[in-house]
């Protein structure tokens, strides 16, 4: 099905380029070091260099800012083949591009984005996205890190968990409170570079079920000083900040739940048409041969919501908060059912990680929790929907994150 995926989706000819471009890296560069950074639970950071070197750090980065200047559509595709080699090294991607180079592209001054996006780009500093806390998941409105001003600098304090590439960030984007009684409406979005003392980045203390070779960090901010002209977008605007990072890395997992079905259902198609038993290739059971065929649809559906919510992003060069919420809940879904049913049709060959299948099963379930759980894509989309109850309120309750009102 690769050899013609332009063809078949539309893609245009630079959109097919970074897709190949993709592929050829996570094939050849990616695939190689998987197994062995899962099992070692470390992120392979020699990576990040060489993904700067292919343009990778910048792919839907405006080239007037020093990116590829690619679509959302390529980006997509980018996701989708690092996702169907390793979930891991698309989430550091989703993570320092979408949430972090493009939001700093998007929201930053102009001096923001020239002292951080040359930085970004090249790979000389990481980027993480500095949103949940242990008691503000979901309810993003909720978090309790404060911002206090301190003449020409704010002071932050606080604690974040579950932060994807934390420990190996040389920039946090770090949202916290102005003021804890204006819910959403007080939240500012700061730059902090993780040298600034007080900055602490700690490992998170489990060993998780997916994600092993992603870096995943708790981080605490005990008084750390900061100079005013590092907010991030407008004062008490930091909410919408983090909604727009979440489009973009909405997408990307989406994508790479995309990628993740594509694998399962590749290895399941050959693993059919050549195992044997009670004479006859297994694929030729009607059960199994039903089994790939709702992969089959499973994918094809997942990708075309994830190519609609791209193009959504390139018409409109605005915010996709529906097309995307929709691509990634159930793209991501579908990922853990493909990559359940992956495993169990090989057997006990999909038991250990001789095969990529149990990592992609892994990985699966993480992919319906982070940026959004699949409970919060229904929850916008069902607000969406259903507007507003109140016409006299701002929005139907502040908080839960994801929505122009709300939700994660
Ligand atoms: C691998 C991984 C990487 C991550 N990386 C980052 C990162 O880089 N940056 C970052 O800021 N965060 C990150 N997170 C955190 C992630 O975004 C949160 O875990 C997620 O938003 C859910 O929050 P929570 O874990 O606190 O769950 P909770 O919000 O406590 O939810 C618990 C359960 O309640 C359900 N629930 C909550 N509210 C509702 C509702 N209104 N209606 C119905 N059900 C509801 C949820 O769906 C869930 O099933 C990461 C998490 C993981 C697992």
């Amino acid at each position: 099905m690769s050899a013609d995926y332009a063809a078949r989706y539309g893609l245009s000819a630079a959109e097919e380029a970074w897709r190949r471009k993709a592929q050829a890296f996570a094939l050849e560069e990616v695939a190689p070091l998987s197994r062995e950074a899962d099992r070692a639970g470390r992120f392979p950071r020699a990576l990040v260099p060489r993904m700067a070197a292919l343009g990778l750090l910048g792919t839907p980065v405006d080239t007037a800012h020093g990116g590829g200047g690619a679509s959302a559509l390529a980006a997509a595709v980018v996701a989708e083949e690092l996702g169907r080699v390793d979930g891991s090294v698309r989430g550091f991607l989703a993570v320092h591009v979408g949430l972090v180079t493009q939001t700093v592209a998007q929201f930053g001054t102009d001096e923001q984005r020239r002292a951080w996006l040359p930085r970004l780009l090249s790979g000389a500093t990481i980027g993480c996205f500095a949103l949940t806390e242990p008691g503000a998941g979901s309810d993003a409105a909720a978090v309790t890190t404060t911002v206090r001003d301190d003449g020409d600098h704010v002071v932050i304090d606080g604690e974040k968990h579950w932060i994807t590439n934390g420990g190996v960030a040389g920039l946090a984007i770090v949202f916290g409170t102005a003021d804890p009684s204006a819910g959403r409406k007080g939240i500012e979005a700061w730059l902090v570079p993780t040298s600034t003392p007080g900055f602490e980045a700690h490992p998170m203390d489990g060993h998780a079920l997916g994600h092993r070779a992603s870096d995943h960090a708790r981080l605490v901010f005990r008084g750390v000083r900061v100079p005013r002209a590092n907010r991030l977008g407008p004062a008490r605007g930091g909410f919408k900040v983090a909604m727009g990072g979440l489009d973009h890395g909405r997408l990307n997992v989406a994508a790479g739940a995309v990628g993740i079905q594509a694998a399962c259902l590749d290895a399941c198609t050959a693993f059919a048409r050549s195992r044997r038993q009670f004479g006859q290739r297994i694929g030729d059971f009607q059960q199994v041969g039903a089994l790939l065929a709702q992969m089959r649809v499973d994918l094809e559906a997942s990708r075309l919501l994830v190519h609609h919510a791209a193009r959504t992003l390139d018409r409109t060069r605005g915010p996709a908060t529906a097309e995307t919420s929709a691509a990634k809940l159930f793209a991501t879904e579908a990922a853990l059912r493909t990559a359940t049913q992956a495993v169990r049709l090989h057997g006990a060959r999909g038991y250990d990680d001789a095969l990529p299948l149990e990592r992609h099963y892994r990985d699966a379930i993480g992919l319906t929790i982070y940026e959004g759980t699949s409970e919060i894509q229904r929850v916008i989309l069902a607000r969406d929907l259903l507007g507003r109850d109140d016409p006299a309120a701002d929005g139907p309750r502040e908080g839960a994150r994801g929505h122009k009102d709300g939700a994660r």
